[in-house]
């Protein structure tokens, strides 16, 4: 295993960048808020689900072992309202069920290519709210023992009163709060902080399941509680999620588990900034509401619009341009142009006098210095890149100059490839050989098969292994091929 880099994460609990303490010396656990799979998400979304994907292959690509889960939402008050409208109003339960069930594997399964389309690394586990309801009813009945829930009208409600921790994460201000109100919405502003819903009781026109206070289903604040819970236990390093979810959703899940718990649960809350669209917020009303297939539609490389976002500091406000895809396309060309250009094998020197004094191997070490530097530093992306791009610039001119050795093209491809564990936008591209030249090959074998040259038959099946070409022979004499994927 290689060394451990200390990283540093800006930490919401305290406000400050810090060092990562993992609990266990070498393993870092993530829990990360996912999608609620009622539509298409947008890119606002996709920036959050990126950021997750940066944090992982970070601790990753720093000597970590990552275990990562991500929940899916499949139960709150969007979906209901989306996936039950076409119901008749008498509908059966278990139909109210199967149809909400339907409807958010259909997102699931949308959510689940977009994620692939942006190489975004799956998660070690994706747990589905609706299969964690006995985990859910006995969390909230552990908080009913401690006498942090009351039941009113078949609802219950998680009792803030003047629990003194309540506030720590978004720091609102509780002086406005009216003890005994509550609120029923799952989300909700700073200015209606009150007890909030764990259960709710069933109404007309609802999907439901039993539990010890009737028929009802569950508040979605306890959801990530109960999947967080059942899946780490009573510590977890990292929880993260949008900077939306800071209030109400992660105060509340704090007050949860650290209600059910009697203690700290989560050591460091890292929350990722929201995307603008051309300067303007993204709504459906101004038109700039966009999805991973509508720039896909448009022409754009999902790989493109990840490099974008990638390259824009987690923590800043990003605004959106198809000029900054476009700008972000240019610079992936550059990367993806000088890896090729490393690949392949060394030009002839320039004429005259040396004019580039760049040492590769000095260049190469103090540029994977930087970049580590930058990204222990809050995943400070933009200026990992520049580290890259700046070699990149360097070591051009060198080569144009007197070309590197083949030794020293590894290296430098070694720290691309290096820096590529975390971007995902310039890995080694797979140098296809054609498929008349694989058929010409697999006919020369078996022309030497018949032959009863036995040595060069075998010696051409290496060849095409090599080349990742599997064969098959076939009882009526004929082969069959196809390619190892090795990207
Ligand atoms: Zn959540």
């Amino acid at each position: 295993m290689t060394d451990l880099r200390a990283l540093s994460l800006f930490n919401t609990l305290t406000r400050r960048v810090e060092p990562v303490a993992p609990l266990v010396p070498g393993e870092i656990t993530i829990y990360n808020c996912g999608p609620t799979i009622y539509n298409y998400v947008h890119i606002g979304n996709l920036r959050t689900f990126l950021f997750q994907d940066l944090l992982r292959r970070t601790f990753e690509a720093a000597g970590y072992r990552v275990r990562s889960c991500m929940n899916l939402t499949d139960v709150d008050d969007k979906i209901i309202r989306d996936s039950q409208k076409d119901l008749p109003a008498g509908a059966e339960n278990d139909a109210r069920l199967r149809t909400m069930r339907a409807f958010t594997d259909t997102y699931e399964q949308a959510f689940l290519e977009d994620m692939d389309a942006l190489r975004v690394v799956r998660p070690t586990v994706m747990p589905r709210a609706t299969d964690y309801l006995a985990q859910m009813i006995g969390l909230i009945e552990t908080l009913e023992r401690r006498g942090l829930a009351y039941r009113r009208d078949g609802s219950v409600y998680f009792r803030v009163g003047d629990l003194p921790n309540y506030g720590c994460l978004s720091r609102i201000d509780r002086s406005g709060m009216q003890p005994g109100a509550s609120v029923d919405a799952d989300e909700y502003d700073r200015e209606s902080a009150s007890d909030f819903v764990l259960w709710k009781g069933t109404r007309d026109g609802e999907p439901w399941w039993d539990s010890p206070w009737g028929r009802g289903r569950p508040g979605w604040h306890i959801e990530c509680s109960a999947m967080a819970l059942d899946v780490f236990g009573p510590r977890l390093d990292i929880h993260t999620g949008g900077v939306d979810l800071v209030f109400p959703h992660h105060e509340n899940e704090i007050a949860q588990s650290e209600g059910a718990l009697g203690r700290a649960w989560v050591n460091y809350w890292v929350h990722g900034e929201f995307l603008m669209v051309e300067g303007e917020k993204m709504s459906k009303s101004l038109g700039n509401f966009f999805t991973l297939r509508d720039l896909v539609a448009k022409g754009f490389d999902p790989i493109a619009f990840r490099f974008a976002i990638q390259s824009n500091h987690y923590r800043k406000l990003y605004n959106f341009s198809f000029d900054g895809l476009r700008a972000a396309r240019t610079t992936l060309d550059r990367l993806r142009t000088f890896r090729g250009r490393m690949e392949e094998e060394p030009g002839v020197p320039r004429e005259g006098a040396p004019r580039s004094a760049v040492d590769p191997r000095s260049r190469v070490a103090q540029a994977r210095e930087e970049f580590w530097r930058a990204m222990a530093d809050d995943l400070n992306t933009p200026e990992a890149l520049a580290a890259i791009l700046t070699l990149v610039t360097d070591i051009n001119a060198r080569d144009d100059d007197r070309p590197l050795t083949r030794g020293e093209r590894d290296e430098v491809v070694a720290l691309l490839d290096e820096a590529d564990r975390i971007f995902a936008a310039w890995p080694r591209q797979a140098h296809e050989t054609p498929d008349a030249e694989i058929e010409a090959l697999i006919l020369a074998r078996r022309q030497a098969k018949a032959a009863r040259n036995w040595a060069e038959a075998d010696r051409l099946r290496d060849e095409l292994k090599a080349m990742g070409i599997v064969l098959e022979d076939r009882k009526d004499g004929t082969v069959r091929w196809k390619r190892l994927i090795s990207s």
